[in-house]
């Protein structure tokens, strides 16, 4: 396949970051339910609205020196970085796939799992507002042939959310205490109607081998920067179990196939 050419991919870069500083919105905003169309952007300190020119991706962040025009309070380096991933994770995928429906399939995929995995890490929650719509879009991307086929994506999504049903039904009979969130359920099923049931299963093994590895730190880390949480975050293991099986899964499959069978 040809390489598109560098403006499609600066393009793809662009509507990337745009669409980080959206998320951005959704990432404050979903957790504390309010809307993320009205009001308009806010300073959180001083809570003027902040102007166009003052919200630009990235840029605005910069030529403000992290400080609101009107306060001169901090703005977290969050905002900048998030649109700089998207804006990576678009552009790549456009240069890697092409502008097509498989670079969308993979582009939103790691939005909206970079989205759960900064509420889970921030707020202990996954928002319905990024898995229910989220799975719809990858049922529905899953309906143009090319990619991973419908019926894949649709089976996928009910083994997800089949499975942490199960997991979650035998965790609170063994432990005797409330176990796993709908949010994780929900994610699952996102999960399955981007990557099928195979994907579902690589996510949870990826999911939870990343949680032992790096959970203790993580919780620790948490530890020191937030209130203490005892609970793991673990839809953002998931999101980067679910990161991983959409890039390298089917390598990961065929090196186990052939090296430990
Ligand atoms: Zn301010």
């Amino acid at each position: 396949m040809l390489l598109p050419e560098w403006y499609v991919v600066l393009a793809a870069g662009l509507l990337g970051a745009a669409l980080g500083s959206f998320l951005n919105v959704c990432v404050y905003r979903w957790p504390a339910e309010q809307s993320v169309v009205s009001p308009r952007s806010r300073c959180g300190a001083c809570g003027t609205t902040i102007a166009w020119y003052d919200n630009i991706p990235v840029l605005s962040w910069i030529l403000l020196r992290a400080r609101c025009r009107h306060c001169g309070n901090p703005i977290s380096i969050q905002y900048p970085l998030v649109e700089l991933a998207v804006a990576a994770i678009w552009g790549l995928a456009v240069w890697q796939l092409g502008p097509g429906a498989e670079a969308l399939r993979l582009a939103s995929f790691l939005t909206i799992l970079l989205g759960i995995a900064l509420t889970d890490a921030r707020e202990m929650v996954i928002p319905d507002q990024f898995t229910v719509p989220g799975t719809a879009l990858g049922l529905l991307l899953a309906s143009i042939p090319g990619g991973l086929p419908f019926r894949s994506a649709l089976i996928g999504a009910a083994v997800g959310y089949a499975l942490l049903w199960g997991v979650k039904l035998a965790a609170e009979k063994a432990l005797r205490k409330p176990a796993l969130g709908v949010g994780d359920i929900h994610m699952m099923a996102l999960v399955g109607a981007f990557t099928g049931p195979i994907g579902v299963l690589l996510t949870l093994m990826l999911g939870s081998a990343l949680g032992l590895v790096l959970g203790v730190p993580v919780m620790w880390l948490r530890g020191r920067l937030l209130p203490m949480q005892s609970y793991l975050p673990l839809g953002l293991f998931l999101a980067l179990g679910g990161a991983v099986t959409i890039l390298w899964g089917p390598s990961i499959i065929d090196w186990y196939l052939r090296t430990v069978l």
